[in-house]
C-alpha cells in the first residue's frame, strides 16, 4: 500500500465516523445520512433512481426499516447498506403509506426476513389504487409489478410499539395523504420518519390527500415536544428539520388559498394552473416546483375544494 493510498484509506474510516453523509456512494440510488445512534436516512437521490426516501434502525436485536422506495434494486441496494453496518435481522419494514414508490421493493425486505407492517387499509389498496395513481403512465410492466406486490402482513389501524429489545419505536396512524398513513419515530434519537406527511422544498402529490386533514397532522409534528431538536425525514426531499415542517405547510396553505381565490375569481381548468403556479414560485423561491407538479396539485386542490375529490375508499 502507497503512503497515498494510506492517506485515503485514514481519511474516508474518519469521515465514516463523523461525516454527512454516512455514505455517498455514486453507485448507490440514495444518499445514506446517519441522523442518530443507529439511525439512517437513505435520501432520494437527484435522479430519482429511488423513487422516494427510507430509512432504518438499528436495535439491539434487530433492524425496522422505513418503506422500500420504488424498484427493488434500490430495496437491495438498502439490504446492501444494512448489511455493512449489521449483522442483525432485518425484522420488520413499516410502510408509510401504499404508494409504489414507497412499496415496490417490499418483497426484496421480505425475503431479507422482514414483516411488511402497514396501515389496515394499504392491503386493500396496494395492487388496486397504485394503478390509479400512475393514470395514462401505467405501462404493462408497471402493471404486472403491482399486481405482484405482496400484502402487507401485519396492519393496524392504531398506533403500535415496536421494540427492537430495549429500543422502543413508536408507530402512529396519521391523516392527510391517502387515508393509509403511517409515522415511525425514534423517541431516543428524535428522528420521525414523516412519509409523505412532509415533502421538502418540492410540491407534493395530493392525488389521494386531504389538504385540511394534511395540514392538522403537519401542524401536531410541530407541536411535538422537543420539535425544534428533531430530525424529520420526509417521504421526498432532504433531510428535514422544524423549519422545513413549517415551510411546508405553509405552503400547502398557500396553494389552498390560491387556489380558492382563483375560483372565486372565475378561473378553472388550465387557467387556474396557469394563475396560481406563479405566485406559489414567488412565495417560495427555494422550491423546485415544475408544472407538471404544480398543475396536477391546483386540480386535486380545486377538486377538494368544490367537494368532488376521489380519495381511496376502505375496503371492508
Ligand atoms: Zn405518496
Amino acid at each position: 500500500m502507497t503512503l497515498r493510498t494510506l492517506l485515503q484509506v485514514i481519511g474516508s474510516m474518519l469521515c465514516a465516523a463523523v461525516c454527512m453523509p454516512a455514505h455517498a456512494d455514486p453507485a448507490l440510488p440514495f444518499v445514506l445520512k446517519q441522523v442518530g445512534p443507529g439511525v439512517y436516512a437513505a435520501i432520494d437521490g437527484p435522479e430519482h433512481k429511488a423513487g422516494s426516501n427510507a430509512g432504518f434502525v438499528i436495535g439491539d436485536d434487530g433492524v425496522l426499516v422505513v418503506d422500500a422506495f420504488f424498484t427493488p434494486d434500490a430495496a437491495k441496494a438498502l439490504v446492501g447498506e444494512i448489511r455493512r453496518l449489521t449483522a442483525k435481522p432485518i425484522r420488520y419494514v413499516v410502510n408509510t403509506h401504499y404508494h409504489l414508490d414507497h412499496t415496490g421493493g417490499d418483497q426484496v425486505l421480505r425475503d431479507a426476513g422482514a414483516i411488511i407492517v402497514a396501515h389496515r387499509n394499504v392491503r386493500g389498496w396496494v395492487r388496486t389504487e397504485n394503478a390509479h395513481l400512475f393514470g395514462d403512465r401505467v405501462t404493462p410492466d408497471l402493471k404486472a409489478r403491482i399486481a405482484a406486490l405482496p400484502l402487507p402482513d401485519l396492519v393496524t389501524d392504531k398506533d403500535l410499539i415496536v421494540w427492537l429489545g430495549s429500543r422502543k419505536i413508536v408507530v402512529r396512524t396519521v391523516l392527510g395523504h391517502t387515508g393509509g398513513d403511517l409515522t415511525i419515530s425514534i423517541p431516543d434519537a428524535k428522528v420521525l420518519f414523516t412519509g409523505d406527511m412532509l415533502w421538502r422544498r418540492v410540491p407534493p402529490n395530493l392525488i389521494d390527500g386531504s389538504v385540511a386533514e394534511w395540514t392538522a397532522t403537519d401542524a401536531d409534528f410541530e407541536q411535538t415536544p422537543d420539535a425544534a431538536h428533531m430530525t424529520f425525514i420526509p417521504g421526498h426531499g432532504d433531510v428535514a428539520n422544524l423549519r422545513d415542517v413549517e415551510d411546508f405547510r405553509s405552503y400547502l396553505i398557500d396553494v389552498r388559498r390560491l387556489v380558492a381565490e382563483a375560483r372565486k375569481a372565475g378561473l378553472e381548468g388550465d387557467s387556474l394552473a396557469q394563475a396560481v403556479t406563479p405566485k406559489l414560485r414567488t412565495l417560495h423561491p427555494d422550491w423546485t416546483i415544475s408544472d407538471r407538479a404544480a398543475a396536477a396539485e391546483v386540480r386535486y386542490m380545486a377538486d377538494e375544494l368544490a367537494g368532488t375529490k376521489r380519495r381511496p375508499v376502505p375496503v371492508p
